[in-house]
C-alpha cells in the first residue's frame, strides 16, 4: 500500500478511549485518574499491556515517564515521538491527556497492521503527572526530563496528605532506573483535544498549533485609607476601588489593542478589611495576561504597569505589583509543523493554524526536542470538566493527522 493510502483504525482507538475512561470513570461521565494513584497505576497497566502486545519495548525512567517503542530499521536512529498524558484532574474529562497517548499508540498499530518499515523508531509516551492536580506544579514529568525541575524536587513534593510523588511511584512500581534526561529525538508530536471553542466555532477539524502563548501572572497590590462611608467626603478619601476601577478597564483596553491573540483575566480579587460601610485598606488583584508574541506581551506588560502607576497616584494610593509566574512564549518546530501541514494536505482535511493557550508537555519537551502539537475539536470547548467530549470521527482525523507527521519524519 502506498504510504498516502494509510488510514488508523478509528473505531479501535474509540473503543480503547472508552475503556481507559472506565478506570476511575466518575457518575457524571467524566474520570478522576490523578497522577499516581491505584487508577493511574490501572491505566498505566493497561497502556503496557496494549503496547507489549503491540509488539513495543517498555521502558520507564525515574520520574515514571513511559516509553513504548516500536524499532526502526535504523536501531541507532533517534526516535519520532508522540504522547501525552493519563493523569486527570479529580473531575477530568475522558479526553484531556488521554487522547494523545492512544493516538500515539494507535498510529504504532497502524504502522504493525501495513507492515509499515520506518528508518526511525518510533515510540509513544505517557508524561508523568501533567495535570498538577494531585501534585503541584503541572507538567512535572516532561518538566524534569526537559530541565525545567531537579529531580529531588519533584520527587519531595507532597500531596494534600502529605505523601510524596517519590514514593507514590514506588508504591505503584513506576519509579525506573533509566535517568530522567532529554536523549536524542528526531521529532516529537502531542495530539490533544483544543480545550477551548475556536475550532468548533469555525467548523475545522484540526488546528495546527504553531505555538503556545507566553502567560504572566501578577498580583497587584493597592493601599488606601480606610474610612467611614458615610461621614468622609469623596475628594478627601485614598480609595483603592478608585484606582482599581480605573486599571480594570485600561488592562480591557490593552488587552483589545493587542486583539485578537491577546488575553487579560482578572481571576481573583481581595478586599480587606471586607465591610459594605468602610472604604478598603487593601485590595489584592490576581491578573493574567497572555499572547503568543513575547514582544507584544512585554508591550501589553509596560503598558499595564503605566496604567497603575497613573491610576493609584490619580487616586492618592499606594500601589506595587508582585510578579507571580512568567512563562515565555513557545514557537514550535518548523519541521514539525511543516510535517503537520502536509499531513493535513495529504489526508484532504480543514485545518486552520493557531496557537496554544493551555499549558502541555509539548511547552516543556519543545526546549529539548523539535516538537509541534495537533489539535482537534471539543464540545463547546469544555475541559477539565467531567463533561467533556468529543467527537469519533474528530478524534480519527487527528491520529490519521498523527499518522502522516510521523511518517514524514520517520520514514
Ligand atoms: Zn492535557
Amino acid at each position: 500500500m502506498q504510504h498516502d493510502q494509510l488510514r488508523i483504525d478509528g473505531a479501535r482507538l474509540w473503543d480503547r478511549l472508552m475503556s481507559m475512561a472506565e478506570i476511575g470513570a466518575t457518575a457524571k461521565g467524566g474520570c478522576n485518574r490523578q497522577a499516581l494513584t491505584d487508577e493511574d497505576k490501572m491505566g498505566r497497566d493497561l497502556f503496557c499491556e496494549w503496547s507489549r502486545n503491540a509488539g513495543c519495548s517498555i521502558r520507564f525512567d525515574q520520574m515514571g515517564n513511559i516509553f513504548a517503542r516500536r524499532a526502526g530499521s535504523d536501531f541507532d536512529a533517534s526516535p519520532v515521538i508522540a504522547g501525552s498524558h493519563l493523569d486527570t484532574q479529580p473531575t477530568g474529562g475522558k479526553f484531556d491527556g488521554v487522547y494523545g497517548v492512544l493516538a500515539a499508540l494507535e498510529v504504532i498499530e497502524t504502522l504493525n497492521d501495513n507492515d509499515v518499515e520506518t528508518q526511525h523508531p518510533v515510540e509513544a509516551i505517557v508524561w508523568t503527572n501533567e495535570e498538577g492536580a494531585r501534585f503541584a506544579p503541572a507538567m512535572i514529568g516532561s518538566g524534569v526530563y526537559s530541565g525545567e525541575f531537579e529531580l529531588e524536587f519533584a520527587h519531595d513534593i507532597q500531596d494534600k496528605s502529605g505523601l510524596t510523588l517519590g514514593g507514590e511511584l514506588q508504591r505503584i512500581g513506576y519509579a525506573g532506573d533509566n535517568p530522567c534526561a532529554p536523549s536524542a529525538v528526531q521529532a516529537a508530536f502531542e495530539a490533544h483535544i483544543e480545550q477551548g471553542p475556536i475550532l468548533e466555532a469555525q467548523d475545522k477539524t484540526i488546528g495546527v498549533v504553531t505555538g503556545v502563548q507566553g502567560m504572566r501572572w501578577f498580583d497587584i497590590n493597592l493601599v488606601g485609607e480606610p474610612v467611614h462611608a458615610g461621614p468622609t467626603p469623596m475628594e478627601m478619601r485614598k480609595d483603592p476601588i478608585r484606582a482599581l476601577q480605573v486599571i480594570i478597564g485600561e488592562v480591557y483596553k490593552i488587552a483589545d489593542r493587542f486583539a485578537p491573540q491577546s488575553r487579560a483575566t482578572f481571576g481573583d480579587l481581595n478586599l480587606t478589611p471586607g465591610s459594605r460601610n468602610t472604604v478598603p485598606e487593601n485590595v489584592t488583584l490576581a491578573v493574567d495576561i497572555r499572547n503568543p508574541d513575547d514582544d507584544k506581551l512585554d508591550q501589553m506588560e509596560e503598558q499595564m504597569m503605566a496604567a497603575i502607576e497613573k491610576a493609584a497616584s490619580d487616586a492618592g494610593v499606594a500601589c506595587s505589583v508582585d510578579t507571580i509566574w512568567r512563562s515565555p512564549a513557545v514557537n514550535f518546530n518548523d519541521d514539525c509543523i511543516n510535517a503537520v501541514r502536509t499531513g493535513v494536505e495529504t489526508l484532504g482535511i480543514d485545518a486552520i493554524e493557531m496557537v496554544s493557550g493551555a499549558g502541555h508537555d509539548s511547552v516543556y519537551l519543545s526546549r529539548v526536542a523539535p516538537t509541534s502539537m495537533i489539535f482537534v475539536p471539543c464540545r463547546d470547548g469544555i475541559s477539565h470538566n467531567e463533561a467533556e467530549d468529543a467527537q469519533p470521527e474528530h478524534l480519527e482525523a487527528g491520529t490519521n493527522v498523527l499518522l502522516h507527521a510521523i511518517l514524514e519524519r520517520a520514514l
